[in-house]
C-alpha cells in the first residue's frame, strides 16, 4: 500500500519501517511522518513510544470518528538535540472535513526522537463540507465519493 503519509513511497519502504520496529526515525521531520500515519492506521503503541515519557499522557485515546487524510509538512528545523516540524493534517469527522494546525516539537535522547508536545496554530481553511463529485481534500486526484468519503 502507499504510505498514508503521501510521501508517494510504499508503507514498507517508509514509515512501515519506524512502525515495525526494524529501525528508528532519523530526524524529527521522519518521526513526524510515522505519528501521522500511526493516527491513521490507529496505532496507540507506537504513538505512546515515540512520546516522550515526561510529556506523555497516563492513556491514548484517538477518536473513531476521525479520519486522517492529508499531511503537509510546512516547516522544519533542527537544532542540536531539539526540533520542531509545522504540519497541517486534514481530517473527517462526519461529513466535514477539517483541518490541524500545529507545531509540533521534538528531543533527542541518547540517540532517539521523541515527540514533546505541540502548539496549536490558526488553521488556513475553516471546516467545509467538500461535494461528493469535487476532487478529494486527500489529494487523490480521484473524486471525493470514490476516495475518502465513507
Ligand atoms: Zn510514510
Ligand atoms: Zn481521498
Amino acid at each position: 500500500m502507499n504510505c498514508p503519509c503521501q510521501s508517494g513511497e510504499t508503507y514498507e519502504n517508509c514509515c512501515g519501517r519506524f512502525i515495525s520496529h526494524q529501525t528508528r526515525a532519523e530526524n524529527a521531520r521522519q518521526l513526524m511522518r510515522s505519528r501521522f500515519t500511526a493516527h491513521v492506521l490507529k496505532d496507540t503503541a507506537y504513538l505512546s513510544e515515540t512520546w516522550h515519557p515526561d510529556y506523555r499522557p497516563p492513556s491514548l485515546q484517538l477518536e473513531d470518528r476521525v479520519q486522517w487524510i492529508r499531511l503537509d509538512i510546512i516547516n522544519f528545523c533542527e537544532q542540536g538535540e531539539t526540533a520542531e516540524v509545522e504540519f497541517e493534517a486534514l481530517f473527517i469527522e462526519g461529513d466535514r472535513v477539517d483541518a490541524l494546525h500545529e507545531k509540533s516539537r521534538f528531543v533527542l535522547e541518547q540517540g532517539h526522537w521523541f515527540y514533546t508536545n505541540g502548539e496549536m496554530l490558526e488553521a488556513t481553511r475553516k471546516p467545509w463540507k467538500p461535494g461528493r463529485n469535487s476532487r478529494c481534500p486527500c489529494g487523490s486526484g480521484l473524486k471525493f465519493k470514490r476516495c475518502c468519503a465513507k
